[in-house]
Formats: C-alpha cells, sequence, structure tokens
C-alpha cells in the first residue's frame, strides 16, 4: 500500500487531503510542521509520495524538496502545493526536483489524479532500503513485506510501520509519545498514547512465540517499548 506524506500548514487543507486520500486506500501520515515533515519523510516509514506545501512555518517547501533530493530517498516523488500561480514559476524556475504541482485551491479529484499519475511513474532511482532483521522478524522496507521465522506477516499500515520502527531501533527504550509521533505524525500529538499499547498487543500476537510472555517486543517500565537487542 502507497504511504503518502502530507506536510501542509493549513490544517483543514491536510486533513481533507488526508480524508481523501484515505479513502481510495491510501495510508496517510499528516505534518503541519516543515522540520517535522522533513523528520517524517526520513524516518522509519518510507513515504511513496509526499505531497509538500511551499510556505510553512519553521522549514520552508523548497529547503524540504532540496534535503529530500539530496539523500538516500531523493527519488521519493513530490507534489509541491502553491498558493498562487506566479509561485509555480518559481518552483520551476528553482529546478528543485518536484515532480508536479497544484495551485491552491484545487479539487479533491484532481489531487487524487495527480497522486495516482505520480505513482504511476517508475522511480528513477530508487535506493533499496536495508532490510531489517532481528531475532527472527524480518522487515523488507523496500518491499513493504515482513516475516517472522520465514512465514509471511499480515500486518495492517500502522502495524509494519510500528514493526519497522521498533527494528530500526532495536535495543533502545521509546516511550509511547514518541512512537505515536514517529508512527502516526501529526495524529500522534492528538491520540491517546494507550493506542501504542492496543498495538504493541497485535503485534505480539503475530510475531511472539508466546504473547504473554514476549521475547521480541518487551515492556520497559516508565518507558514504554523496545524491540530486544
Ligand atoms: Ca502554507
Amino acid at each position: 500500500m502507497a504511504h503518502i506524506l502530507i506536510i501542509e500548514d493549513e490544517r483543514p487543507i491536510a486533513q481533507s487531503i488526508a480524508y481523501t486520500l484515505k479513502r481510495e486506500g491510501f495510508d496517510v501520515t499528516i505534518a503541519t510542521d516543515g522540520a517535522e515533515g522533513l523528520r517524517l519523510a526520513q524516518g522509519p516509514l518510507i513515504p511513496s509520495l509526499i505531497i509538500l506545501d511551499l510556505m510553512l512555518p519553521s522549514m520552508g517547501g523548497l529547503e524540504i524538496c532540496r534535503a529530500v533530493r539530496q539523500q538516500q530517498r531523493a527519488w521519493i516523488p513530490i507534489i509541491m502545493l502553491t498558493a498562487k500561480a506566479e509561485e509555480i514559476d518559481r518552483v520551476i524556475g528553482l529546478e528543485i526536483g518536484a515532480d508536479d504541482y497544484l495551485t491552491k485551491p484545487f479539487s479533491m479529484r484532481e489531487l487524487v489524479a495527480r497522486v495516482k499519475a505520480t505513482l504511476r511513474r517508475p522511480a528513477a532511482e530508487a535506493q533499496p532500503e536495508p532490510v531489517l532483521a532481528y531475532h527472527g522478524v524480518e522487515v523488507d522496507l523496500t518491499r513493504h513485506s515482513a516475516s517472522v521465522d520465514g512465514a509471511p506477516l499480515e500486518l495492517s499500515p500502522k502495524e509494519f510501520d510500528l514493526l519497522a520502527l521498533l527494528l530500526r531501533q532495536h535495543g533502545r527504550a521509546m516511550s509511547r509519545e514518541e512512537i505515536l509521533r514517529q508512527v502516526w505524525g501529526e495524529e500522534g500529538l492528538y491520540r491517546d498514547p494507550h493506542t501504542v499499547d492496543v498495538h504493541v498487543r497485535w503485534l505480539r500476537e503475530k510475531i511472539e512465540r508466546n504473547p504473554a510472555a514476549p521475547a521480541r517486543i518487551l515492556t520497559i517500565r516508565g518507558v514504554g517499548y523496545k524491540f530486544a537487542e
């Protein structure tokens, strides 16, 4: 399933994009702050596509675009959102490497069409991401697949992201709040931290030999969770 990162500070716009894309079957994460958006773009969930607003607090869209293009994940397609028609010239003129752009206001139908068209294009130089494998659990970030003791795992998008995060940070205890922010993005700020407990429980049922006595995802008292070292 394609995972789409929306970096847009106007919350109503971000939410209506998220709502539309979820309805189309996409997995969606929102960031309303530029720096937070870039962090998520570099995080454990690799976005299949980024919808990026040009004008953002703390770090602008151009800067984010440039940063993404200079990294291992330079292949991630970016659709730029601009407020005024004249900004388009800037986006194109600067050759910052956005794949497409939409001028506000745009229809959700147009957005969906652009997203699908962009995702259909072959990713130019997709760099394979490392396969994470610890204690019999394997997550292939490029293929978006996971297995336990060699058997394929059926995971929901958030279970997959959570497992990828835990594996990537294996041996390090993470708080529920940190996990919420990494996996749920902006939405995580408004989520009950127990959301994490629920997802950990579901994951344990799928990857632990004995979910009642977990040996892979460990509970760290007073902190949160960690994947066994
Ligand atoms: Ca904006």
